[in-house]
């Protein structure tokens, strides 16, 4: 079982562990006991799209903001699914996502691509696709943050915001 800080989106306050790209993939959590986050689309700059991993049975899920099926996701993961993994090994590091999606990897490694292969060739299910819309409200949430006047006091939720510089 996990523990109750595996569970809950506070885990988030723990500095990443590699910094990310985050005009690629805006925002990244293990919460709700799903990998979820929200992935640019790579074509259109307008559009982004809301996909999601569940622990356990790595049920799958891809849709746009507008809540428009993903046509990538039908059979397996799509490219944003592969790219929100990705992410989230930088952000949270190997070992805690595949802990956190209870994936065995067969041979002890743990990076992006065997978590990302080991969960596909399990021929995971589609998800449940009301979860989008909380992740999306939680994504606008943090990106108004964004408008907060400077201030010197820690907001932990800003943590997944890589620093740029080093504070005096
Ligand atoms: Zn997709």
């Amino acid at each position: 079982m996990l523990s109750a800080w595996e569970e809950s989106s506070v885990a988030r306050v723990l500095p990443p562990a590699r910094p990310r790209k985050l005009a690629k993939v805006p925002f990244v959590e293990l919460a709700d006991g799903r990998l979820q986050g929200v992935v640019s689309s790579g074509s259109d700059i307008g559009r982004v799209y809301v996909s999601s991993v569940a622990a356990g049975d790595f049920a799958f899920t891809c849709s746009t903001n507008n809540n428009r099926p993903c046509g990538g996701a039908h059979g397996g993961f799509c490219k944003h699914i592969e790219a929100l993994i990705g992410e989230a090994v930088l952000q949270y590091g190997a070992e805690r996502v595949a802990r956190y999606l209870r994936v065995e990897l067969a041979n002890g490694r743990s990076e992006a691509w065997d978590i990302t292969r080991t969960m596909g060739a399990s021929r995971p299910p589609q998800g449940d696709k009301t979860a989008a819309a909380p992740v999306f409200s939680r994504f606008l949430r943090h990106l108004a943050y964004l408008e907060l006047v400077p201030t010197t006091t820690p907001l932990p939720e800003m943590q997944w915001f890589p620093p740029t510089r080093a504070v005096a």
